[in-house]
């Protein structure tokens, strides 16, 4: 069997040593006799899966530590919704800095809870630059401020973290986490839906300062207080023990490949050499983000015809290069390039895009 080369955004392509092992101790999990998705979360094999997942993403991110790391249900959107249940008072600011699609969507998530403050916006721009920070308008008494570090849809990514002072800095790292080194002690809370670059859909990672927690925020059910299962080892309620135990075969994977300084190298490689075939292409292809802050997980591209993104799409498919469509909300190309994708799979897209351009062109 041959897989194709997968450029989904997400649910994303997962490495392949990792299916094989999950594959291969599904129906027996270390002589268990089970499955590790049939066993108790509470009992010694999936407490023992649970904590070196932990372990493995501590190290792997360098999280200090005095920061929680939580693995919980509900995807990244949930988080965007607990975030100002937790973290805010009833009616207290909190700013929100919009640079694309997901931004947008975190303010919807907040808006019943927070005075959701827009401190800069891209829109009025297409989403193809970061809004310089100079101009950014914070409040005085923001409960934090939120930004979106890599934009999925929109291929926008912050090259630095921003400096917002003393007020806690949260940031959704959905589609760019483990994909370079991140200082998390610049910020406050960092979550990420895992199904980009840590697993499969189903679990969220949610690493924040333990200070943060003893905020009251506002009236809620007991299982959406982060504080509670920070308490539980994110085991309040029974946890998604199966992308639990994924991700951290991912995260292992991660390490013994070299680490996020590695990853960071492999995937500056890919990027350029994504951006190089798109600019190269005397304006057959186009990406029209402001070059300094591309990102480099998520590509968008437009064809100049685009009565020709469907033989597009389907002449890729035949060559094993996959889920190529764009975002509705952008339309044409998008190729997300996670750390799973490995670099061969570039060089196939990239020959693909040259040899598809001399056809049509
Ligand atoms: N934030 C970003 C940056 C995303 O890319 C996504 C999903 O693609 C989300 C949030 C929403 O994640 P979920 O579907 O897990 O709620």
């Amino acid at each position: 069997m041959t897989r194709a080369y997968n450029f989904s955004a997400g649910p994303a392509t997962l490495p392949e040593t990792v299916l094989e092992q999950a594959g291969a101790e599904l129906l027996d999990w270390h002589g268990a006799g089970a499955s590790i998705v049939e066993l108790s979360h509470r009992g010694p094999e999936f407490m023992q899966v649970a904590s070196e997942a932990e372990a493995d993403l501590r190290t792997l991110l360098s999280v200090p530590d005095d920061y929680a790391v939580l693995f919980l249900s509900g995807g990244a959107t949930t988080q965007q919704a607990l975030i100002p249940l937790n973290l805010a008072a009833p009616g207290q600011a909190a700013d929100y800095v919009v640079t694309g699609h997901w931004g947008k969507t975190a303010i919807k998530q907040a808006h019943p809870y927070v005075s959701a403050n827009v401190a800069a916006d891209g829109e009025a721009g297409g989403f193809r630059d970061i809004p310089a920070r100079a101009d950014w308008r914070l409040s005085d008494d923001a409960a934090y401020v939120h930004v979106t570090a890599n934009e999925t849809i929109h291929g926008v990514e912050f090259r630095d973290t921003p400096d917002v002072g003393d007020v806690p800095l949260i940031a959704d790292f959905s589609s760019s986490i483990a994909s370079e080194p991140v200082d998390v002690s610049r910020y406050a809370m960092i979550y990420a839906g895992a199904q980009k670059n840590l697993g499969p859909v189903g679990v969220s990672v949610v690493i924040v300062r333990r200070e943060l927690l003893e905020r009251s925020g506002q009236p809620r059910a007991p299982i959406f207080e982060y504080a509670r299962h920070a308490k539980s080892g994110s085991m309040l309620n029974t946890p998604p023990t199966f992308n639990w135990y994924l991700a951290g075969l991912v995260f292992k994977w991660m390490l013994a490949e070299g680490g996020v300084e590695e990853f960071a190298r492999r995937n500056q490689r890919k990027a350029d050499a994504l951006y190089a075939a798109i600019d190269g292409s005397g304006g057959f292809y186009r990406n029209e983000v402001a070059p300094a802050v591309r990102s480099r997980m998520n590509v968008p591209f437009f064809l100049h015809d685009d009565g020709l993104d469907k033989a597009f799409l389907a002449e890729a498919k035949e060559a094993g290069l996959i889920s190529l469509k764009g975002h509705r909300a952008l339309g044409g190309m998008r190729a997300s390039i996670y750390n799973a994708m490995p670099e061969a799979g570039v060089r196939a897209l990239v020959g693909f895009m040259d040899e598809f351009r001399q056809r049509h062109g």
